[in-house]
């Protein structure tokens, strides 16, 4: 086991999505929160409550939803909360599957 060095320069809380396990700001992730009425969607990002954090992409939701996210959040997800974070995930916008940009043009353009 090797342990990374603790670093204690930023600022940004930072914090592990559920699907790709990526550290990021917080901000750049969505919040899921498991409350008394079940696993919801925390748009604040402040409702009391055990939290994990998902990626606004569909590919880290798919991957979450197969257990990352119950397992993160300890609890299961049922039905009624699976639909309701499957209806978020249907209004994602699709995604390409290579994540490599083109570079299609060569800024070739002249200056007038
Ligand atoms: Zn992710």
């Amino acid at each position: 086991m090797t342990k990374k060095t603790v670093q204690r320069v930023k600022h940004v809380p930072q914090r592990t999505c559920v699907g790709c396990r990526q550290v990021l700001a917080k901000r750049e992730l969505v919040r899921v929160v498991r409350t008394a009425q079940g696993v919801r969607l925390d748009p604040t990002g402040k409702a009391a409550g055990r939290g994990a954090y998902v990626h606004a992409l569909r590919s880290c939701w798919e991957r979450a939803l197969k257990g990352a996210l119950a397992h993160a959040l300890k609890t299961e997800l049922s039905g009624e909360d699976r639909e309701q974070l499957l209806a978020y995930v249907a209004q994602l916008p699709q995604e390409e599957e290579s994540s490599e940009s083109h570079p299609g043009q060569q800024g070739n353009d002249m200056m007038p």
